[in-house]
């Protein structure tokens, strides 16, 4: 996880953001962009690809009557809840998938909810060019959002600078952005605070509008002329790196287990959410599980009772 705070436009006026921000900058090709080097470890990249990553610790949820989205819509309330310390309840939102959901919140900010399932991995075989969908919901955003509202959304991989230029952009339309890797849907999710209205808006909802009209299936974005500071780009290596080694411990610990013991990992889960309840009292049972990896070799025990995971080292 990590929190970009921009101070962007308040240092610069409008007329330099407009310098930044210009639709002159920016560079469209025919074929999508390549990692970039000063967003990711090589090695472990290349380690990356080759990783199955049809590895879900929590395919257990199959299993489960309701849906994926509605999990990680509690997952995200939750951290908001925690991390805002904003009073929500969700129980207020009607979840519709199809389309952008908007809670309206008559006593705190709306919040607006913005799962794509487009953009889910497995839906997602590079059919669709990702970066021009999240461009779209963008500019639909843009029509409903309100100041001080939050914005929730799954977001693309860290990995290519366009990715990481736009989230700069979309930085630049909140008081903060926090960006966390959701396990369950194993893809980016911003948490984005307070939107703020100023003049700039007018200025990225063009130049948003410029790259949806020059993207299609065909054609991609290059690069979106934006400057990112050499900070910014080594907190996203970093977060990169955490997930690459995320996918190579699955890995090592989904080959050890079977479905039935993936019940025990999904509500160790959904008992962190406090989605389900248990008192604090319980007389362990264990399971134990030999995980090997390459830097080391645990052992981490389940309780069958109370589901929480233990590492004995
Ligand atoms: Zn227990």
């Amino acid at each position: 996880m990590f929190k970009i705070k921009n101070e962007f436009d308040n240092q610069i006026s409008c007329s330099s953001s407009r310098d930044i921000i210009n639709t002159d900058n920016c560079v469209f090709t025919s074929t999508s962009s390549r990692p970039s080097k000063s967003l990711i470890d090589c090695d472990l990249y290349k380690e990356h690809i080759k990783i199955n990553k049809n590895y879900d610790e929590f395919s257990y949820i199959k299993n489960q009557n309701k849906s994926l989205e509605y999990f990680v819509l509690i997952e995200t309330i939750n951290f908001i809840k925690n991390k805002f310390n904003e009073e929500i309840n969700y129980d207020d939102f009607s979840i519709s998938f199809d389309n952008i959901t908007i809670n309206e919140n008559a006593n705190s900010n709306n919040i607006i909810y913005c799962i794509d399932n487009q953009l889910f991995e497995k839906n997602n075989d590079k059919k669709e060019n990702s970066f021009n969908i999240i461009i779209n919901n963008l500019l639909v955003i843009f029509k409903e959002i309100n100041e001080n509202d939050i914005l929730i959304m799954n977001y693309l991989n860290l990995f290519t600078y366009p990715n990481a230029e736009l989230l700069i952009i979309i930085s630049l339309l909140f008081e903060k952005v926090i960006i966390y890797f959701c396990k369950i849907l194993k893809q980016n999710i911003l948490i984005c605070k307070n939107y703020k209205k100023n003049d700039l808006n007018n200025i990225i909802y063009v130049f948003i509008k410029h790259i949806y009209k020059n993207t299609n299936k065909n054609i991609y974005i290059r690069q979106l002329g934006i400057f990112i500071d050499n900070n910014i780009l080594e907190t996203i290596k970093n977060y990169n790196i955490y997930i690459f080694n995320y996918y190579k411990n699955l890995q090592d610990i989904i080959l050890n287990i079977n479905f039935q013991d993936k019940e025990y990992f999904f509500k160790n889960y959904t008992k962190r959410l406090n989605i389900i309840k248990f008192s604090n009292e319980c007389c362990h049972e264990f399971i134990e599980y030999n995980i090997l990896n390459s830097n080391n070799n645990n052992n981490y025990f389940i309780c069958k009772k109370c589901y929480d995971i233990f590492c004995i080292y």
